[in-house]
């Protein structure tokens, strides 16, 4: 399946394939024949977990097809996504010759995807890259739109860039080697696109009864999410307006993983309590049905989501105000008011009922 994603700066394409990992190197040569381009070297960036799976299978296929290829590993987790892994990218790219006509592979989840995102972004004023992600959270969600960066002492993401890969490639067969937790993670963020969305997604999504299941549907739910991430996207490249539906449970999110100083949940997880939240107080201020609470609550507990945490709301509010999102008075909040239907509200502080 191939999805084209046009923007303002670029055209690309996400290919999603099972075992499509295995034929990277003729699908980066047919893209850069179609682009007029020739690239001599090629530079992947991968972390230790993912490198010892598929970092020499990849760094050999890239080397069949003709490339010189190099590798730079880096600690997996949060905590390398910062500016002094980013430093070490661009003194080995610089050593080994990495010139404004090679290209970057990133192999790896959001940190890895995000961190050599930003390097190819910056890098001599910006080279390309390909994207393979290996989570199921990086291939519904950083595959399309753009964005790259690491994070500072002061908070996550705060420096970065809008930056477009020349090629996404997303193979749903390395999701069988990722653990639960980070399944289950990055479900969150599609039973988030099911709900602003996909009606017909979300009903997929509740006869789905076990990993093995899950596991051979996901080639087609990846690729609905990404469309569905695709037409938001195209409509509002940076992100005010519509873009803001793929916000939906990410103000209570965020402030829940910030609260937790990001070690009690993963992203998705805390994502899940928002949604869960969020919809509650939509609830409780009279704008939802309990039918739609019910629901919501449902499919994050049928896929081993959590939906309520002991923070309460109010010890959130502080966090929530800093949110980037949140310009002026009012906060901008997304509800879902049927399934398959997200909408954007304004709302005082006042919504977040107990
Ligand atoms: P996210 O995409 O959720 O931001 P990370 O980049 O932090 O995630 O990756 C989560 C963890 O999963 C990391 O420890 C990473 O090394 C590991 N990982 C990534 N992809 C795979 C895979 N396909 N198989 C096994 N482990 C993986
Ligand atoms: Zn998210």
């Amino acid at each position: 399946m191939r999805l084209n994603v046009k923007s303002k700066f670029s055209d690309y394409n996400i290919i999603i394939e099972n075992g499509i990992l295995a034929s990277a190197g003729k699908l980066i040569v047919e893209m850069l024949d179609n682009k007029h381009l020739s690239v001599r070297k090629m530079f992947i960036v991968t972390d230790s977990n993912v490198d010892k799976i598929y970092g020499d299978t990849l760094k050999s296929n890239l080397e069949d097809v003709g490339f010189d290829v190099f590798k730079y590993v880096i600690n997996p987790g949060e905590d390398t996504k910062n500016i002094l892994t980013l430093a070490g990218i661009y003194s080995e790219m610089v050593e080994v010759g990495i010139t404004r006509s090679d290209m970057i592979v990133t192999l790896g989840g959001g940190v890895v995807g995000d961190l050599a995102g930003f390097a190819a972004a910056t890098y001599l004023r910006g080279i390309e890259y390909i994207q393979i992600p290996t989570t199921l959270l990086a291939q519904v969600d950083s595959s399309v739109g753009g964005k790259t960066a690491i994070d500072l002492p002061q908070g996550k993401n705060l420096v970065g860039s809008f930056y477009s890969p020349s090629l996404v490639i997303i193979d749903s067969e390395v999701l069988k080697t990722l653990d639960n937790r980070n399944l289950t993670n990055g479900m969150a963020e599609v039973i988030k696109y099911a709900l602003i969305k996909d009606r017909s997604l979300f009903e997929m999504l509740t006869e789905i009864t076990s990993r093995e299941q899950l596991l051979d549907s996901l080639d087609e739910i990846i690729y609905m999410c990404c469309s569905i991430k695709k037409e938001i996207v195209q409509k509002d490249e940076f992100d005010r307006g519509d873009r803001m539906l793929l916000n939906f449970g990410h103000t209570l999110g965020h402030a829940i993983e910030a609260h937790y100083k990001f070690k009690k949940y993963l992203h998705g997880e805390a994502v899940a309590i928002g949604m869960s939240r969020i919809t509650e107080c939509a609830y409780k201020n009279k704008m939802v049905d309990e039918k739609i609470l019910i629901e919501v609550r449902s499919i994050m507990k049928h896929y081993g989501l959590p939906i309520s945490d002991e923070v309460k709301n109010k010890e959130l509010l502080g966090y929530i105000s800093k949110d980037k999102k949140n310009f002026g008075e009012d906060l901008n909040l997304i509800i879902v008011d049927k399934i398959g239907h997200g909408k954007i509200i304004k709302a005082k502080t006042d919504f977040f009922v107990e």
